[in-house]
């Protein structure tokens, strides 16, 4: 029986409505959970920023991350299956081990697979998709229990709508990814690049590394440059003293100015494993709760000058909410709900200050200038509009509501986000 207990996401700014986690330690304990709950929404390690990850009153919240740690790769097929609950730090030792890599890894590794996929989260680069995108298979728990196989190889272009799911299909117990043979990454910091030049050359500088981040906070006439190489390929090489105006950094530093990089990933070229380096922040370091909340919008590549303008306009606003704000591309994929759905985009993230109450108007001002230029919101955090407004931006959202009707036809896996997907609607 689970205890009662208070559960919020990781930034402590959502308080889920179920007092009770279930906490598996079976997946046929995991199946009859679910047979006998009225609705069942799965919280993965809670690091999204809204209520995605809510059960509705009455409803189960249910973790999987007490299923066996399993992790077993299969040589030939290229790819790892892994429970469901498990964080990619982990996945990403193992693999490591093994002699394998991910093709890209998000900000944070402490994240969960199962979470991380099931809202599109990504990293960076211009030639890399979603982590969703290396996503094979999925092993699901059905709304009576049923065990459930959905695979790239199977289910052809309706697993492209399943692999980013909002949870809403059913309780996924094991992930299947593809991998590739282990690389290293060298990370190079540049700082002062003056934004008009980023502007004037974002595709130099976001196509000059493997996978390259910009920081800002848009008040300031300057971002620095985050270049992580991949060493067995031509980006490889070291960096030309001087780049657009940019300088290498002769220290570590921290995405938010004047905080100590003590947390982050190694970087002043020095070359390590894809894991140690991809993400801006150590495994070993353990964030249990975080003094910050995050939004990002995903736009076409072609906007980002337009985006740059509207976002320096508002600068004076951003400046006492905001922590520091981060662009990213993405590769276009297939995947019906990614953002970077059939578009190479941008993403613009925005780290706000613990203050969701200050950070509102702000947020909508953002968006308000952002929308006309085709922003789709990160699922997995703050935005004003309603999911179902965000829904209607994707040209296969009614594809995924049928998935929906197909997989779960009473509605056992939605909550009210999920819910306002299903409707769509207006903001
Ligand atoms: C410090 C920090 C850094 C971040 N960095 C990045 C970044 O670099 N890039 C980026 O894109 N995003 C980033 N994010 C956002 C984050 O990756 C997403 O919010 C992601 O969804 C979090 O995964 P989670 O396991 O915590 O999921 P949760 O927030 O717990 O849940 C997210 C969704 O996944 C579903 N889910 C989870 N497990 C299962 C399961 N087993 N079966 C079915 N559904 C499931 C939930 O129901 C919910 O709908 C960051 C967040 C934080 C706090």
């Amino acid at each position: 029986m689970p205890s009662s207990e208070t559960v919020t996401n990781w930034a402590g700014n959502v308080t889920f409505s179920a007092t009770r986690v279930h906490r598996p330690a079976t997946v046929d304990e995991l199946r009859r959970v679910v047979a006998g709950a009225p609705s069942v929404r799965v919280l993965g390690s809670g690091h999204s920023f809204n209520r995605i990850a809510d059960a509705d009153a009455g409803g189960a919240l249910v973790s999987v991350a007490g299923l066996p740690a399993e992790i077993s790769v299969d040589h030939e097929r290229s790819t790892v299956t892994v429970a469901a609950g498990l964080r990619y730090a982990q996945v990403a030792a193992h693999l490591q081990a093994e002699g394998l890599a991910l093709a890209n890894l998000a900000s944070l590794p402490h994240i969960s697979v199962t979470g991380a996929c099931a809202t599109a989260t990504h990293g960076s680069g211009d030639g890399n998709r979603s982590l969703a995108s290396a996503v094979a298979a999925l092993d699901l728990v059905g709304p009576d229990g049923d065990l459930v196989r959905l695979s790239r190889e199977a289910d052809g272009d309706a697993f492209h709508g399943a692999a980013v799911n909002l949870g809403a299909l059913g309780v996924v117990t094991a992930v299947t990814l593809d991998v590739e043979p282990t690389f290293d990454v060298a990370q190079h910091v540049y700082t002062g690049l003056a934004l008009d030049a980023l502007a004037e050359n974002v595709a130099d500088v976001f196509g000059a590394a493997y996978s390259v981040s910009a920081f800002t906070d848009w008040h300031a006439p300057e971002a620095m440059l985050w270049l992580k190489r991949r060493c067995d390929t031509a980006d490889g090489g070291p960096p030309a003293r001087t780049w657009f105006g940019a300088t290498p950094a002769d220290r570590p530093h921290h995405p938010v100015p004047g905080v100590p990089a003590t947390h982050c990933t190694e970087q002043l070229g020095v070359p390590g494993p894809w894991h140690e380096r991809l993400p801006h922040f150590r495994p070993d370091f353990t964030p249990s709760s975080g003094e910050e909340l995050q939004s990002e919008f995903f736009l076409p590549r072609e906007a980002a000058p337009a985006a740059f303008a509207a976002l320096r306009a508002l600068g004076a606003r951003l400046a006492p909410v905001l922590q520091v704000s981060e662009l990213r591309t993405v590769a276009a994929e297939e995947l019906w709900l990614s953002p970077a759905y059939h578009r190479d985009s941008l993403a613009v993230h925005l780290t706000w200050i613990k203050d969701p109450v200050a950070v509102a108007p702000v947020l909508a001002a953002v968006e308000e200038q952002l929308a006309p230029l085709g922003a789709r919101p990160h699922w997995g955090k703050l935005f004003s509009a309603t999911p179902g407004a965000a829904a209607e931006l994707y040209e296969r959202a009614s594809d995924f509501r049928k998935l929906m009707d197909l997989h779960d036809p009473a509605g056992k896996f939605r909550n009210a986000f999920v819910d306002s997907v299903y409707q769509g609607g207006a903001a």
